[in-house]
């Protein structure tokens, strides 16, 4: 089980996820070059220890527990996984 950022996250990109986050699983952070290059942050499905952290701290409820994803962010479930399968840096 993972944690996944939906589509939610690009209204708002607030990163509190990233600095909550124990694992360093939440990437782009503000800090690395990508950041402004990608719509949302993403959570690595390899990584998440699933802590949960992350979840209560996103103030436009964008982060679910897989299992919870709603039916309409299904795509998001891929979209965090793919991101790390590409990811180079
Ligand atoms: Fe990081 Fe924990 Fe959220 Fe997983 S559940 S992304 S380890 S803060």
């Amino acid at each position: 089980m993972t944690y996944v950022i939906t589509e939610a996250c690009a209204d708002s990109k607030d990163a509190a996820c990233w600095e909550a986050c124990p694992a360093d699983a939440i990437h782009p952070g503000p800090q690395e070059a990508s950041f402004r290059e990608h719509a949302q942050l993403y959570i690595d499905p390899a990584a998440c220890i699933d802590c949960s952290a992350c979840e209560p701290v996103c103030p436009v409820e964008a982060i679910y527990p897989e299992e919870d994803v709603p039916e309409a962010s299904q795509d998001s479930i891929a979209a965090n996984r793919d991101f790390f399968a590409t990811r180079t840096a």
